[in-house]
């Protein structure tokens, strides 16, 4: 049975997060929203989680993540990972991803990076001077859901890798210490020629060609990034040649890094969440005292509505993440909560701003940057789309492009 009980530690994470959030990450969100750019990296907040040692913490790299007291580059479990994404995700997405650590390189270089690998890029996050972020470049302006078309270049020359491409919507790049970056021997070959390095800032044809102005989430950077001729070391191959030789441990890492998607799920749940609360306190001082009766029905419509699909998206989160704990196949449980979540905190969002009518969509109405944030949700880490397909697919027994 999926166990929901919070232990000691999960609420004394909750309750930092709860601090961090109310006071850091929420008024930073509606700030840079404003401004409509990423938080610079040299923000105050970010040094400062530097100091109380919340980089290392993610990376793995500092006390115990976990009860187990697992340390070192140790991955968070799955079930601890959806609660950290709907709390962040609660107080503002956008900070949350803005926030400094290893970010989407981290499950790579945990899961397929060789021990001196993890030692030597996920020991910056021991600094508690400054501020480091790590990211990752699968996307590209022709491969997004269909990662097997990518088409940036890697070819082995006198002992280096040589790479030539572009990537698209890299989060983070800008102010990354490094980027693990995907490219293939042959595009024909599809999956089975993917590579992964590890590409250190300022690595000479490394370019950052353009920072995107998105509808929402302005807190973090979202990257193009073109590769000329950009040369990196031998050892900078994720995991080392073994792991592209034996495709069964390659393709079962990759599955296993995938398994991200209840906790983007999660995040939609704590949007939908925020929305409900601020729609709760805007009705208590707005409608109550001075609105006529008859809209009320709808209003309590509304809010049921929206209550229900938080409970039944955090239900499907926690549930594919206690099968990922336990080391069950949840492929079809994680696409659930990451078809579902997404979706229902889209329409869970616009509910909250029909309650609010007129005022719903002012801008300085924390609702309406909600309804805007939430929309990418449905687009990372495999669109909705993707994930019914991958549901079909898993129930019917059809077949996959790459199986
Ligand atoms: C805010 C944000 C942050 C991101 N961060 C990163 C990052 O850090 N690193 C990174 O590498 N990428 C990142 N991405 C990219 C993201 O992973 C891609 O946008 C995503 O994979 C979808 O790819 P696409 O946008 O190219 O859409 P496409 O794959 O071109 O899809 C377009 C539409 O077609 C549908 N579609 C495609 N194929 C099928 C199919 N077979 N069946 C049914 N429908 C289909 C899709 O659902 C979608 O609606 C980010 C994107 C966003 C928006």
């Amino acid at each position: 049975m999926v166990d929901f009980t919070l232990t000691k530690e999960d609420k004394k994470l909750l309750e930092m997060i709860r601090f961090l959030g109310e006071k850091y990450m929420r008024p930073l969100g509606i700030e840079y929203d404003k401004k409509g750019e990423p938080i610079p990296p040299d923000h105050e907040f970010f040094k400062f989680l530097a100091q109380i040692g919340y980089q290392e913490r993610v990376a793995g790299m500092g006390r115990e993540l976990e009860d187990s007291g697992k340390t070192g580059g140790e991955r968070t479990s799955a079930r601890r990972a959806v609660l950290i994404g709907e709390e962040t995700s609660y107080w503002d997405r956008g900070v949350a991803v803005a926030l400094p650590g290893p970010g989407l390189a981290g499950p790579p270089l945990s899961i397929l990076g060789t021990p001196e690998q993890k030692e030597k890029y996920l020991s910056i996050f021991k600094d508690r001077e400054n501020p480091h972020w790590g990211a990752f470049a699968m996307t590209e302006p022709g491969a997004g859901s269909d990662v097997a078309r990518i088409k940036t270049r890697c070819v082995k020359k006198n002992g280096k890798w040589i790479i030539n491409g572009q990537k698209a919507f890299c989060s983070n790049a800008d102010r990354a210490d490094f980027i693990v970056v995907w490219a293939t021997v042959d595009p024909k070959i599809g999956r089975a020629g993917h590579r992964a390095f590890v590409v250190e800032k300022g690595t000479p044809g490394l370019i950052l060609t353009k920072i995107e102005k998105k509808m929402g989430l302005s807190a973090y950077s979202s990257c193009s990034l073109t590769l000329e001729d950009c040369e990196v070391p031998e050892e900078n191959l994720l995991g080392g040649e073994k792991v592209y030789e034996e495709k069964t441990g390659f393709k079962s890492a990759m599955k296993s890094f995938n398994a991200t998607r209840p906790t983007i799920a999660a995040m939609a749940i704590g949007i939908a969440r925020a929305a409900y609360d601020w729609v709760q306190d805007f009705i208590k001082q707005n409608y109550i005292i001075s609105r006529p009766i008859p809209r009320y029905q709808k209003i309590n419509e509304n809010i049921a509505k929206v209550r229900r699909y938080i409970e039944v998206g955090r239900m499907l989160c926690w549930k594919a993440a206690w099968m990922a704990d336990k080391g069950m196949e949840n492929i079809v449980e994680a696409s659930q909560a990451k078809a579902f979540c997404p979706a229902v905190a889209q329409e869970a969002v616009s509910l909250c701003l029909d309650v609010m009518q007129d005022a719903g969509i002012q801008n300085d109405n924390y609702v309406e940057k909600l309804y805007r944030d939430v929309k990418a949700l449905d687009i990372v880490e495999g669109t909705g789309q993707i994930q019914r397909v991958i549901i079909a697919r898993r129930l019917f027994g059809l077949p996959s492009e790459d199986s």
